[in-house]
């Protein structure tokens, strides 16, 4: 069966690199609409796809129909293909520097990768958008139920991914979904006092 590596969503293109996640959110939608979005079937098959077949696939959409931006979201974590993501994204900045190119993450590559990721991301990608949710430290390991190697330094991890992000890429963006018995406020007071957007999210049925 075909794999959708690329989805449109309002005037942006969706590329979806891989289905591994270091955490289960509760309210990742993947799970209620099981794998599917808005017409879209986001299970890959396992093999991850090489980059060439996003530049087609990319390349292919446009001729279809323009968009105005590229981001990096699918049902799965997209740093952990990280040198991948950032070669189709200098791709995109060197062939079509007026499409924006956004990364949508948990923000845990840091992590993930055991070093600082987001020089890597510099001169690729214009935005990174990263999913904290809550301030308090307890209640982000209910929220985001991370896999053994991510629960105890996950938090901070994501704090200190926020903060290396900001002096190097030109739009980072702290994000929080809107939940009972979470305070969005106090992602909004973490996200400016390091310099950082913000922008709460409602919760998907
Ligand atoms: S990391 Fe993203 S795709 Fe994975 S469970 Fe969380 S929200 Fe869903």
């Amino acid at each position: 069966m075909e794999q959708t590596l690329t989805y449109r969503y309002q005037d942006g293109l969706y590329l979806n690199l891989t289905n591994r996640c270091p955490t289960a959110c509760k309210f990742c939608i993947k799970f209620t609409w099981e794998m599917n979005y808005r017409g879209y079937d986001l299970k890959l098959n396992g093999k991850e796809t090489p980059v060439s077949e996003f530049i087609e696939s990319f390349e292919k959409e446009k001729k279809i129909k323009p968009f105005s931006e590229v981001v990096f979201c699918g049902y799965g974590e997209s740093t952990y293909r990280l040198q991948e993501m950032v070669q189709i994204a200098k791709y995109i900045k060197n062939n079509h520097p007026s499409i924006k190119v956004r990364l949508n993450t948990i923000g845990l590559g840091n992590l993930i990768w055991g070093r600082n990721i987001a020089p890597d991301l510099q001169g690729g990608l214009d935005a990174v958008s990263i999913s904290l949710n809550t301030a308090d430290p307890s209640q982000w390991v209910e929220i985001h139920q991370p896999a053994k190697p991510y629960r105890e330094k996950g938090f901070e991890s994501v704090l200190e991914f926020i903060r290396c992000c900001v002096p190097l890429l030109p739009e980072t963006t702290v994000t929080a979904i809107e939940q009972p018995g979470v305070d969005v406020s106090r992602c909004r007071d973490i996200a400016l006092k390091v310099g950082a957007h913000f922008r709460s999210r409602p919760w998907l049925e």
